[in-house]
């Protein structure tokens, strides 16, 4: 079988690791599967539900799923996929197909699982470590992904613009955030993340969830949300002042701009994502403020809103073309405020096009 449908990638690189098949699939909860660990296999096979798992290697394309996802899977699994539907004890039928050495996702495989499979696999099969293979293969978006992922990102501009209208101060941060979600789902989508809202001193908590505090006047809020189209999530971070602000936070607003327009004009197809990394980190390094910049520039977006590559001191990830990464900045000043940017972009050639487009202007929203 040759090709270049994702089932012939998936197989080239099963074959160039040394593999006779690859198991795709969940064994961490096997059978009830959320959207992330389902991931791999929506990817490969186009299958949406909680219960689904694949076999693929050199002639070989097998998808397995249970009673319960029957019919879903006749309408939803690809073509080149022969389809079964397992009866009785799910990881112990799995492993019952596997032969010769079978690649399997340490990451996704729970250690009962795996006693499981090592139980019932028939005599000759062995068991071979390979995370990352389809992840490897997801990070290239095809057009109709980058479209998903761009209309998400849209449709996050518009929450973002009613957010701004309905000004910020007065409100609790949960309260715009359950606007903010609300929003999303009357537009016909959903959050891809529960959004956060981080005001004043929380802002400094890169993750802060978003609680009773009410939000004042003459605060740094910070707004970090995304959608979900199709199954791809998009990511975005802005950050807004509800009235006048300090003077320093101001200069904050503004390097972390500069940081992060720099980061943007420097992306492109062949550069590395510590080196993407370095040239968000240096300007906040030369005003003394390094410290204060505790996380990397970015990382993949696509059907997770964390996955490959990433963009971080520590990252041995080279950016190409196809790619969908976040670069978000931030600096934390702590018990004070936090200031974080962070647009959704499609990597290229010779730069980015930006999937973000609410302006980046300091924005007083009252
Ligand atoms: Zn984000
Ligand atoms: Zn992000």
């Amino acid at each position: 079988m040759t090709g270049d449908s994702r089932g012939d990638r998936l197989a080239a690189l099963a074959t160039e690791a040394e593999l006779d098949c690859l198991f795709v699939g969940d064994l961490v909860r096997p059978g009830d599967s959320g959207p992330d660990a389902i991931a791999n296999v929506r990817w490969l096979t186009g299958f949406t539900g909680s219960s689904g798992f694949a076999i693929v290697g050199e002639g070989r394309r097998d998808f397995f799923t249970d009673f319960r996802y029957t019919e879903r899977a006749r309408s939803e699994v690809t073509g080149d996929f022969d389809r079964e539907t397992l009866e009785g004890r799910l990881v112990a039928e799995l492993a019952k197909r596997f032969s010769g050495r079978v690649g399997y996702d340490e990451d996704a495989t729970s250690v009962a699982s795996l006693k499981k499979l090592e139980e019932s696999m028939p005599e000759g099969a062995s068991l071979v470590p390979a995370t990352g293979l389809v992840e490897k293969l997801r990070r290239r978006k095809d057009p109709q992904e980058i479209e998903a992922i761009a209309e998400a990102s849209r449709l996050a501009d518009e929450v973002y613009e009613f957010l701004a209208e309905r000004g910020l101060s007065g409100k609790t941060e949960r309260e715009v955030a359950q606007s903010a979600e609300q929003r999303m789902r009357e537009l016909g989508s959903g959050p891809s993340f529960d959004a956060i809202v981080a005001s004043g001193p929380n802002g400094a908590l890169p993750h802060a969830e978003p609680g009773e505090r009410v939000i004042g006047d003459g605060e740094l809020v910070v707004i970090d949300m995304g959608a979900r189209v199709d199954g791809y999530c998009s990511d975005g971070t802005r950050t807004w002042a509800t009235g006048e602000i300090s003077e320093d936070a101001r200069e904050t607003y503004e390097l972390v701009r500069r940081s992060q327009a720099e980061s943007l004009a420097a992306i492109r197809a062949g550069v590395s994502g510590a080196e993407a990394d370095k040239v968000s980190r240096d300007p906040i390094a030369d005003a003394g403020q390094g410290d204060l910049y505790g996380h990397g520039l970015g990382h993949g977006v696509g059907l997770e809103v964390h996955e490959a590559p990433r963009l971080g001191k520590t990252s041995e990830d080279v950016l190409s073309e196809g790619d969908v990464v976040t670069v978000e900045p931030g600096i934390y000043v702590p018990e004070r405020y936090g200031v974080r940017i962070e647009d959704l972009v499609v990597v290229e050639t010779s730069g980015v096009r930006n999937l973000s487009s609410t302006p980046k202007d300091l924005r007083i929203t009252g």
